[in-house]
């Protein structure tokens, strides 16, 4: 039977919830390398609950500092409208201070891996994912436009660097298709357990709604689907409606029937509380959205003669060997390029703009 805790928390004692999902879900990490997964889609403050609250970053940072592990590891790869600016998201969200001496941009080296081939034949991965010995999946209890909500599961999207994520957007097509890529995700490396800010929720049409629950929760598992079906019930959703957990359950990664699941703690609705639509109209009906999404696939790094020395620090640190020197300038292939932008933050002359 799958298990999820719901505990109450707040963010002065956090660390409480923390210690006790450690208690119900052991996890070996004495002698690992430890990822931990915040969600932090864009820059913001943390009063804005966009991102998870640094409070509870800090809880779990410093129980897994205890716990002896080789080596500690905190970052994610931010949403569309902060990419490439990892370092200013983790700053402005205060992550950066929680995260101790932790913080590392995940989204400079990455790994191709097989994908869909539906989709895409192929995604690269963060580095720092496919090499963690455990990782650890910190989501915020959101909404979401197009998913209906973000938890365990989609949290996971965040594995891929820079404008891949818009750019399976686009492939998808649709709500339903993406519910499927999310899950597929998800799946190239499924965190080994999900602690969930759930203190203050967000309501209406996130992933970035003005719109704040005071839930005073953390929730965790060390299964997505059983964790994202409970907050599905929370919202006020029926978690057989939600495309992504129906494929997850398909493809054997837990189930989304609540009977199936042990809940220690009290598993009740909030009261009114606001989804977007279930037909993801939230965010496919939002053109200025849509045309954003559509730009940053088509972004490519472009070198400034007058600037460039040569010196291929650029092509050296392409991991997905998208750059080539021709006539000492650097060139793009644009089929390759996943706009992970670490050329342009590499390039000691600043000669890179995204064109
Ligand atoms: S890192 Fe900058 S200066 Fe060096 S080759 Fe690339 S663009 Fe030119
Ligand atoms: S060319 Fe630059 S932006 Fe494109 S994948 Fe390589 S490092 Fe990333």
């Amino acid at each position: 039977m799958f298990q999820v805790m719901i505990e109450p928390g707040t963010y002065e004692d956090a660390r409480r919830a923390v210690d006790r999902a450690f208690e119900i879900f052991p996890t070996d990490v004495r002698d690992k390398t430890v990822l931990i997964k915040p969600n932090v889609l864009r820059g913001s403050e943390a009063d804005e609950g966009i991102v998870t609250h640094p409070a509870v970053v800090r809880a779990v940072v410093e129980k897994v500092e205890t716990m002896k592990p080789a080596s500690i590891t905190v970052g994610d790869n931010p949403g569309i409208f902060s990419y490439g600016a990892n370092e200013a998201s983790f700053q402005q969200t205060g992550l950066m201070e929680a995260s101790g001496r932790h913080y590392q941009n995940i989204g400079d080296e990455s790994i191709r891996v097989d994908f869909n081939p539906d989709f895409i034949s192929t995604v690269s991965v963060s580095r720092a994912v496919m090499e963690a010995d455990v990782i650890i999946s910190l989501p915020k209890f959101k909404t979401h436009g197009l998913t209906v909500m973000t938890g365990a599961i989609k949290n996971s999207y965040g594995f891929l660097p820079g404008a891949q994520k818009a750019k399976l957007h686009k492939i998808a097509g649709n709500p339903r298709r993406f519910h499927e890529v999310i899950v597929d995700v998800f799946e190239i490396r499924q965190p080994d357990l999900f602690i969930v800010d759930a203190v203050v929720g967000m309501e209406g049409n996130g992933p970035a709604s003005p719109h704040l629950r005071d839930i005073g929760l953390i929730l965790a598992s060390d299964n997505a689907v059983a964790l994202d079906s409970v907050i599905a019930f929370m919202m006020g959703c029926d978690p057989a409606k939600l495309g992504f957990l129906r494929r997850a359950q398909q493809k054997g990664l837990g189930e989304y029937d609540l009977d199936k699941t042990k809940v220690a703690g009290e598993l009740r609705r909030i009261p009114d509380f606001t989804l977007p639509p279930l037909g993801g109209e939230a965010i496919l009906g939002n053109k200025a959205l849509q045309e954003m999404i559509h730009s940053r696939t088509l972004l490519r790094p472009r070198a400034d003669p007058e600037l460039c020395t040569g010196c291929e620090t650029c092509v050296d640190h392409c991991t997905v060997s998208a750059l080539s020197m021709i006539g000492g300038l650097p060139q793009v292939d644009a089929d390759t390029c996943i706009t992970c932008f670490c050329c342009q933050e590499m390039c000691p002359e600043k000669a890179i703009t995204l064109t």
